[in-house]
């Protein structure tokens, strides 16, 4: 399509951009530009956070001579016609306002040249006026070369942050890109210095590597699937590479990177089973939908979408998530950190910390250093697929030996090449809450009545939260009566639970919900309440003998997610033969 100036009626429907409020605006502009333009290879370079220098070089189809200086032009698109063409445009840009944005704020240079054109054009434009245009040698494709951003803007200036930090949003922003677009090779440069590439064939797993390295690429899972609303690709970490932070689910629509508050709800759903509060799955997943399902025209930076069936979309990106991480192998190798330490034992506390018992497991991100380690191990990646022993495997129910426990608490188990350590508690709550809630999703709540009741005085809020949610109580197999006042009597509890039966489980299951003050549906509150009476039910039982814990094992494995307890915990720890005989210095 040649390039042309919207009408009117059409502009004034186009959602107005203040398309640039800073340097990362102007990469992502461009980086739009060169991907629509069917490059596939695109370096970006920048100097002191993109303020003084942004430069991006792409071999994409370049423009036209006669084109040129229309580019420039507000609302000059080659993208679309009339407002329709919304419908279903396939291109990232179709608004034809960046450009003219950008050379408004900046001292802009081009050079573009089309494959079929003998020589190629350089256009210089400052603060919105055309300084040069001449004709000129240059390669197929087009470099854009944006100096001093906002110098004629000093408000905008002064609002920008630290070079450093906008160098960090642009960085973020390239990296988002490339993995959008794994079929382009993305070279990243920051002050003269190469921070990442890609290599452009393809494959999601590569980027994936060459943005965060070893750690997260060995621990993610394929995910390949089409449904209903879309079809999905990528990867999904698996719950051991849990972040502290949402910046790590990465989703995109059709090739455009947005950001979309039920996408994003939908993925973290159904990592919930598996996840601790407040950690954050990692994914990287490409959806395709129906043009005609989504209006991308909702936001100045395009960096939302509004979906025609979100419910669907939602539920099938739900259940596509959760299909990947049910059954699989999804036991936290524990990997022995390089130390100058020489042989030691592991203490109580260290133990503890392995399973997370503090809730402390910071997961601390330093994109260097991982690279670093990537660069060391890429060869372990495929050994550790090759060689995972599948502890849920039918054969690992036979051969599976369980050697003894420690600290009253943890049971050593051996299978294969790898130690397993079972977190006796997490797995018995865990065990006894699939169980519960297999009942309670078959409507047969099992009810043993308390003969005598016991009998609860309860604050205000307290009662509260018994009143609010009696209807949830009931569902589990609870019997609950207030008897005038703040008196409440217990007459019944869940079959399944009978050791709860006391004063100060009861009131610890109701303090927890009357902590509770974030509005959350009466499905996920049915969820925790039942959680806390699991928890409730295996506290102070740590005398098992080992036909029970052998019991205890074989149904734990039988279960979708034998992986964490009901509060995401790990049940499971695996510490590989490799590990050790390293560790003793065996190998090296
Ligand atoms: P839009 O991308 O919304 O069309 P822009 O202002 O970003 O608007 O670009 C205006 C036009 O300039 C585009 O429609 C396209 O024809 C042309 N253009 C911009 N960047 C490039 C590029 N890197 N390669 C080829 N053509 C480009
Ligand atoms: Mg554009």
């Amino acid at each position: 399509m040649p390039i042309q100036v919207l009408d009117t009626d059409t502009v004034n429907k186009i959602a107005a951009g203040e398309v640039i409020e800073r340097p990362m605006a102007v990469v992502k502009e461009l980086i739009e530009n060169a991907i629509d333009a069917g490059a596939n290879s695109i370096i970006i370079e920048i100097k002191d956070g993109g303020k003084s220098l942004i430069r991006i070089t792409d071999n994409g189809s370049g423009i036209d001579e006669e084109d040129v200086k229309l580019a420039f032009a507000p609302h000059a698109t080659s993208k679309i016609k009339q407002l329709q063409d919304l419908l279903y445009v396939s291109t990232l840009g179709f608004r034809g306002e960046a450009l003219a944005s950008i050379a408004a704020v900046s001292q802009l240079e081009m050079f573009t040249k089309t494959e079929n054109a003998f020589n190629g054009s350089r256009y210089v434009i400052e603060g919105g006026i055309e300084k040069r245009h001449e004709e000129i040698g240059c390669p197929n494709g087009t470099t854009f070369i944006v100096k001093n951003l906002f110098y004629n803007t000093p408000a905008r200036l002064k609002f920008l942050k630290t070079s450093q930090t906008e160098a960090g949003y642009i960085s973020s922003i390239v990296e988002h890109m490339a993995l959008s677009h794994p079929e382009i090779a993305f070279k990243f440069i920051n002050q003269e210095q190469l921070k990442f590439y890609t290599s452009g064939n393809g494959s999601i797993k590569d980027v994936i590597y060459n943005i965060y390295g070893i750690d997260i690429t060995s621990n993610i899972l394929p995910l390949d699937t089409i449904k209903e609303s879309c079809t999905i690709n990528g990867f999904i970490g698996k719950p051991v590479i849990s972040r502290g932070n949402r910046s790590y689910i990465n989703y995109f629509i059709n090739g455009r990177y947005i950001k979309s508050g039920v996408i994003c709800r939908a993925i973290e759903e159904a990592f919930d089973p598996y996840m601790m509060q407040h950690r954050y799955p990692f994914t990287v997943l490409h959806l395709k939908v129906d043009p005609q399902f989504i209006d991308i025209n909702v936001h100045p930076q395009k960096m939302e979408v509004r979906f025609i069936n979100e419910k669907e979309l939602c539920k099938d990106i739900y259940n596509a998530v959760l299909e990947t991480l049910k059954h699989r192998e999804l036991v936290p190798d524990i990997v022995f950190k390089k130390s100058n330490v020489n042989l030691r034992y592991l203490s109580n506390e260290e133990i503890n910390r392995l399973f997370d018992k503090e809730d402390n497991n910071k997961n601390d991100n330093k994109p260097d250093s991982l690279r670093e380690t990537a660069a060391y191990n890429a060869h372990d990646i495929k050994q550790r697929t090759l060689f995972e022993a599948n502890i849920m495997s039918p054969q690992a129910q036979k051969d599976i030996k369980i050697i003894g426990q420690v600290f009253s608490t943890y049971w050593i188990l051996q299978y294969d090449s790898s130690m397993f350590l079972i977190d006796q508690h997490a797995a018995h709550e865990k065990v006894l809450y699939e169980r519960f809630m297999k009942q309670i999703n078959n409507n047969e709540p099992a009810t043993q009545m308390l003969a005598p009741p016991l009998v609860l005085s309860l604050s205000m809020l307290q009662q509260q939260a018994i009143e609010e949610n009696i209807e949830i109580f009931e569902k589990l197999g609870y019997c609950i009566e207030n008897f005038g006042g703040r008196e409440y009597m217990i007459t019944g509890i869940p079959a399944q639970l009978p050791s709860i039966a006391t004063s100060e489980l009861m009131l610890e299951i109701i303090d927890s919900i009357a902590d509770n003050k974030v509005n959350i549906s009466s499905e996920t509150l049915l969820g925790r309440i039942a959680t806390m009476s699991c928890k409730a039910a295996v506290k102070g039982r740590n005398d098992l003998p080992k036909e029970q814990a052998y019991e205890l094992l074989k149904e734990l494995m039988s279960l979708d997610n034998p992986y964490n307890c009901p509060h995401g915990r790990p049940t499971m720890i695996k510490i590989t033969q490799k590990e050790l005989e390293r560790k003793f210095k065996r190998i090296v």
